[in-house]
């Protein structure tokens, strides 16, 4: 084997550097960055978002006790209503304030970053790390572009690589999926050219369960969603019938099949599909060789999929396929085990923690990885929720001390991460990571300052 000589360049230092940004790793910036802390937010790929926007997972759902209690604040409520503001976003009739376009949310979360003078470093992504185990501090990460090898030392790090990348590299103790069971990716995708009149139409004179909401805003804009599963006699079962008999579809595409209608933007339709669940093997995020057959297999899927809604659904006709998702939407991969990991029982019992950083009441939604396999969807007590408490994002003291973790990769059982996955929860972490960051800087520039006057 050829050896691997790194000749790398070190970049000027930072106080915080937050690896990867999606909602979590924006969140965190954008709090580090307000509270005075020098931030850098290190991404792998061309735009902010992550999963939101890479793998086009919109609207984000609603965590809300009821329309008027939404139980996500600060800034995930203040990105809802900049993209209302930017022309990208919409509060649909159950109060869920999340609904988004993806392509305008990229600007917002640029702007919110770049106000926060977060400096933003896009088309990087973090490969190694060094640790001086005697403090049990991080000391710096090491990243690799067009441009070669770089590194960069902080103070402060928060990861919010959704995978957990410097939980691993940096040998903390982490796990993912249970056993054998893990969540099912998706490659999700839009179609733009529907008569969203049309299909609006037809969902509000044929929908007698309620599984198909439609929202006229006072703008003109339609909000809708509907779906399809073997497990329910939904509103749209008749076409799916139809097409399976007809060997348009098979088994797998028709799973799982759910639409949003996108705010702002004529005629265009989200797909929370296709769910890549083979019958033969559980899928994972990490290995390399099973995403890239996810991509294959995702896109075939997505052309069945979108011939079969251009043929039977109503509206779709004249629709065409306008974007796959750059990348595929993972639920689940690594999670951190730190110190508190929260349980599918605290989830179901409504718990509280006097450490408390976000309030959830998302059911446990697991998505099965094989065709055949059972899902989960279960709730917290009616009219409560659990919380997240600051613990979960914390590594145990012993292993890393300046290591913080944010958004799908937090301390929590498969079960329990199956709940607090979702985009609000993300926010929040984030949030709370990017202010403890920099009060843990301050704080020890304090007693720094107060040592050199003793002295
Ligand atoms: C198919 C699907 C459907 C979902 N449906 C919903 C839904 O309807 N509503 C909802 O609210 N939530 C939903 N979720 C969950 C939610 O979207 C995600 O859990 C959430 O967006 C995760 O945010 P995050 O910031 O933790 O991670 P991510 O969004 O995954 O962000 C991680 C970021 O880190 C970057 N990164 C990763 N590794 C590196 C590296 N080594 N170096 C540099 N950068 C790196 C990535 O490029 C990415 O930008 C869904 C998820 C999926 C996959």
């Amino acid at each position: 084997m050829p050896k691997l000589e790194l000749n790398y360049k070190e970049l000027p230092p930072c106080d915080v550097l937050v690896a990867g940004g999606g909602s979590a790793g924006v969140a965190a910036a954008v709090s580090a960055g307000r509270a005075g802390a020098k931030t850098i937010l290190i991404e792998k790929s061309t735009f902010l978002g992550g999963m939101a926007t890479g793998a086009l997972v919109t609207p984000m759902m609603k965590n809300a006790l009821d329309a008027r209690n939404i139980l996500t604040k600060g800034v995930f409520l203040e990105v809802c209503n900049r993209l209302v503001k930017a022309g990208g976003g919409a509060t649909f009739q159950d109060g869920n304030p999340g609904w988004f376009n993806p392509e305008v949310y990229k600007w917002v979360l640029d702007e919110m970053c770049l106000e926060a003078k977060v400096k933003l470093m896009f088309e990087n992504q973090i490969v190694a790390v060094e640790m001086l185990h005697a403090t049990s501090l991080l000391k710096r990460i090491f990243f690799v572009n067009k441009g070669g090898f770089f590194s960069i030392a902080a103070k402060e790090f928060i990861d919010c690589t959704g995978d957990g990348d410097l939980i691993a590299l940096s040998g903390t103790s982490h796990e993912s999926g249970e056993k054998n069971h893990r969540q099912a990716m998706s490659l999700r995708f839009m179609m733009s050219g529907v008569d969203l009149r049309v299909l609006a139409k037809w969902l509000k004179e044929n929908d007698k369960k309620g599984d198909s909401p439609v929202h006229f805003l006072d703008n003109g804009d339609i909000l809708l969603s509907s779906a399809y599963t073997f497990e329910k006699e939904w509103t749209l079962k008749p076409f799916f019938d139809d097409a399976l008999k007809n060997k348009e579809l098979e088994k797998e595409d028709a799973a799982y099949f759910q639409i949003f209608s996108v705010p702002a933007s004529q005629g265009l339709v989200a797909f929370n599909c296709p769910r890549i669940t083979p019958e033969s093997k559980t899928l994972d995020p990490l290995n390399n060789e099973d995403t890239s057959w996810i991509l294959t297999h995702g896109r075939q899927m997505i052309k069945k999929i979108s011939n079969f809604c251009k043929k039977y659904l109503p509206g779709f006709s004249h629709s065409y396929v306008c974007q796959i998702a750059p990348n595929i939407g993972v639920r689940e991969s690594r999670r951190l085990i730190g110190q508190y990991v929260l349980s599918a029982d605290d989830v179901l019992s409504g718990k509280k923690f006097e450490d408390a950083i976000a309030d959830s009441n998302w059911p446990i939604d697991i998505h099965p990885s094989r065709i055949g396999e059972k899902g989960q969807l279960r709730h917290p007590p009616k009219n409560d929720y659990y919380q997240i408490p600051l613990r979960s994002l914390l590594p145990k003291e012993n292993e890393i001390k300046n290591l913080i973790v944010a958004g799908r990769c937090l301390s929590a059982s498969f079960e329990a991460q199956g709940s607090a996955r979702i985009q609000a929860n993300c926010w929040a972490m984030g949030e709370a990571a990017g202010i403890l960051a920099a009060k843990r800087i301050k704080n020890s520039d304090l007693s720094k300052d107060t040592k050199a006057e003793r002295r």
